[in-house]
């Protein structure tokens, strides 16, 4: 039995070192990733429910690793939320987001919105106020046309700090959406308090809503919730026409899925504008 249990112990010690070496591996390989500049943006479009047109792009980062190939964002933001790499990570996605929308606006293309996600890290980076506007005023992008993306977890955290990062920002004409709404922890009286302008209906919500009675009313007090806060609401996750409809009978205001388009190269977006502007 004592023999077993070192064997046991031996097996997790070496299951455990495997991990940590994976670990420090993908650390290793993040770090210079960063410094070589490996990464990439893909964009999603955002549609207006009502009349069908292109109002945003969400940024949505993706490493294009060496060896590997394209790495999806689960598979690293956290690390690099953990080692601290998201600030100067956060700061490429958010020139490149910003440049590639001016470039846009100046081939003359509908003039759309860049919505961009900001982690936990970057928000508590007392130079955050100064990066965003440092990046405006490179890339020459209107601040109008830049959504940032929080989450409940990031602002409940410290609410009246973020109230005090959130207003200062909104004053300079940034807006903000709330992400993933509805899977974090949030207070409702803090809700009506934070300068926000839109609320995403998380995926996890929407994927079931013509099928599941619980997401349906969790969908609609949502959209209901936004409204009689003079919130834009937006649903995340779109793959089926089923669930479109559903969500423009219920006045959603925009959609963003699979339905429309997935997330795409920068070339692809500006196909999808014209195409979209001709309809
Ligand atoms: P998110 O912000 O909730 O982004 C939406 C995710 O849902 C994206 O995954 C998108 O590709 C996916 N998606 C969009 N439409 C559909 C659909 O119809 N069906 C399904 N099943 N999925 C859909 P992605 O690009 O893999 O990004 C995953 C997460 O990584 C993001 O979730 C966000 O939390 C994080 N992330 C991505 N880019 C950045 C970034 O630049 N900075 C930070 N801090 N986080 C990022
Ligand atoms: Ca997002
Ligand atoms: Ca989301
Ligand atoms: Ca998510």
């Amino acid at each position: 039995a004592k023999e077993a249990g070192r064997n046991t112990f031996q097996f997790y010690a070496a299951e455990m070192n495997q991990r940590l070496l994976a670990r420090l591996n993908l650390e290793r390989d993040l770090r210079q990733a960063v410094e070589r500049n490996e990464f990439l943006l893909h964009y999603q479009p955002q549609i207006n429910l009502t009349n069908g047109a292109i109002i945003g792009v969400e940024a949505l980062v993706r490493w294009r690793q060496p060896e590997q190939g394209i790495i999806p964002p689960d598979e690293f933001i956290p690390l690099a939320e953990e080692t601290g790499l998201i600030v100067q990570l956060g700061k490429w996605v958010l020139r490149e987001a910003c440049r590639q929308a001016r470039a846009w606006h100046d081939a003359g293309l509908p003039k759309i919105g860049i919505s961009v996600n900001l982690s936990a890290r970057q928000f508590r980076e007392p130079g955050l106020k100064q990066t965003i506007l440092d990046m405006l005023a490179e890339t020459g992008l209107e601040a109008r046309f830049l959504e940032m993306e929080i989450t409940e977890s990031m602002v409940m955290f410290d609410p009246e700090g973020a109230i005090a990062v959130l207003d200062e920002l909104q004053q300079q004409g940034i807006t903000f959406a709330m992400d993933d709404f509805g899977t974090g922890y949030s207070s409702l009286n803090y809700l009506k308090r934070f300068p926000i302008h839109k609320l995403k209906i998380d995926q996890s919500f929407v994927r079931n809503i013509t099928t599941d009675s619980n997401d349906a009313a969790i969908t609609n007090a949502v959209i209901e919730l936004a409204h009689g806060l003079k919130l834009k609401v937006i649903a995340e996750g779109v793959e089926t026409e089923e669930q479109r409809s559903f969500l423009r009978a219920h006045q959603c205001d925009e959609m963003q899925g699979y339905l429309f388009s997935r997330p795409v190269p920068a070339e692809d977006i500006v196909n999808l504008l014209i195409a979209n502007n001709q309809l």
